[in-house]
């Protein structure tokens, strides 16, 4: 500014000067007021050249300029700079952040005061079937009509969370929402929903397992206690004793195999996956599921019935690797039902193949009543039973598939049902190679 200003005076001294020569009276004057015309005009023209470059935005290509207006320019130029580096930041750090919340399992619907969407993720959209664009600025109540979520937005407070069916959901597939709702901002609100479905399902099949725990423990006990009321009321002989003390012995074993099955579950869920260092030889397993469905298939013969023919067949040299206690109750399960459902003079054939790939197979065919399409795909529930009163009066508890389904899972293996109505069963097991050992140990 000073050498600005120093070299105006000079100027214009030097215009005073040769206006005096030129005209001692008007000339001085004159002189120095063309300086300053000249400079205001050259400043005029310069500001302007500048507004226009200011105008274009164009940064990165100031005009060229010396003295006071080049540095103007250059202080101009890293000011806006610096500008445009922090808005490209926060615009970076905004797209960053909207990608984190599309990439939420989570949706997230942001509302303004009017509970109109002002934005929403892709989960969102999906749970609560809108168009993330095509949505945007519509009223939430219109495009979410439960009409629980529309009590919930419109009560105080928004306490606790609400469970709506999903857009999705269809009478196939039921798809459960959780609903929360928080205010932010000026009267703004954020509407969360979360996927429960599998929560609810969980929630509903332990409740149908409570539900029918009880239903089984409660048909023995009141028969039992209706046969110890009996027992307390009326004079018996020893010979009417004995039969309701038998009686009340299958319904005590009754209740025992339940418990039993119960806690084989329970102790399947809550321990680690079975190791593969330990080998079970397929001799010795079938040997023991051998003589138990023997035992089975005698005991359910009544007089003047044709046996049952069994056969069993190993594979001799062969190890399983896994627990042996588990694999036990997998593959008996299997022989007992067939041994079970199947009646007197039929036929039950258990074998064990070794494929080609190294896994190993098991399977028991029957020629017991075979079992409807239908229900084969429900067969493995717990409690899932054709024919309830043929599975109570043969001992069953309802509860065999499930563990053996459960087993083969946590051996990496799968269970296969094949069967047809009046034609017989056949259950499979295949084990994966990984559990399979053919040395000899
Ligand atoms: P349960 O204790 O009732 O036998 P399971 O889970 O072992 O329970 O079997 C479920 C149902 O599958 C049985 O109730 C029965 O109806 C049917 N089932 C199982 N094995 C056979 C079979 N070999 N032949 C015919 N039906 C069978």
């Amino acid at each position: 500014m000073f050498p600005r200003t120093l070299g105006l005076i000079f100027w214009m001294a030097v215009a005073a000067i040769t206006g005096y020569w030129m005209n001692p009276t008007t000339g001085p004057v004159l002189g120095a007021f063309f300086v300053c015309l000249f400079t205001v005009i050259k400043d005029l023209w310069k500001g302007q050249k500048i507004a226009k470059w200011l105008r274009h935005n164009n940064v990165q290509d100031p005009p060229e300029m010396g003295g006071i207006w080049g540095d103007l320019i250059d202080r101009m130029r890293r000011i806006l700079n610096e500008q445009r580096k922090q808005t490209q930041n926060e615009q970076q750090r905004l797209q960053d952040f909207l990608l984190a919340i599309q990439a939420s399992p989570n949706g997230v619907v942001l509302l303004d005061p009017e509970g109109r969407i002002e934005w929403c993720n892709q989960t969102a959209a999906q749970h609560l079937g809108m168009d993330a664009k095509r949505d945007l600025m519509q009223h939430v109540v219109h495009l979410v009509r439960d009409p629980v979520f529309k009590k919930y937005l419109t009560s105080d407070g928004h306490e606790g969370e609400v469970v709506i069916d999903g857009r999705s959901a269809s009478l196939q597939k039921t798809v459960k929402l959780s609903v929360q709702l928080h205010s932010y901002g000026e009267s703004r609100q954020l509407l969360l929903t979360r996927d429960v479905t599998a929560v609810a399902h969980a929630d509903a099949m332990r409740r149908d397992f409570v539900a029918n725990v009880s239903h089984e423990i409660r048909t023995p006990l009141t028969v039992m206690s209706g046969f110890i009321e009996t027992l307390q009321s009326l004079q018996l002989d020893a010979e009417e004793r004995d039969k309701y003390l038998g009686l009340m012995a299958v319904q005590a074993e009754r209740m025992q195999d339940l418990v039993n099955d119960l806690l084989i579950l329970s102790q399947l869920e809550g321990s680690t996956l079975p190791s593969t260092n330990d080998p079970v030889s397929l001799d010795g397993l079938m040997a023991g599921i051998e003589s138990e469905a023997r035992g089975l298939s005698m005991a359910q013969l009544r007089s003047g019935e044709e046996p049952q023919i069994l056969h069993f067949e190993s594979s001799p040299g062969v190890q399983l690797l896994g627990a042996s206690k588990e694999l036990h109750s997998a593959v008996a399960n299997l022989v007992n039902n067939a041994v079970r459902y199947t009646p007197a003079g039929g036929l039950i054939s258990a074998l064990w193949t070794l494929l080609p790939d190294q896994r190993i197979q098991f399977s028991v065919v029957d020629t017991g009543p075979g079992i409807a399409s239908e229900h084969l795909p429900r067969l493995t529930e717990r409690f899932y039973r054709v024919d309830r009163s043929r599975s109570r009066e043969s001992g069953g508890t309802g509860l065999g598939l499930a563990i053996t389904k459960h087993v083969m899972q946590r051996h990496g293996g799968e269970l296969k049902i094949e069967s047809e109505l009046g034609k017989g069963s056949r259950f499979i097991l295949i084990f994966p190679a990984s559990r399979v050992s053919t040395q000899a140990h």
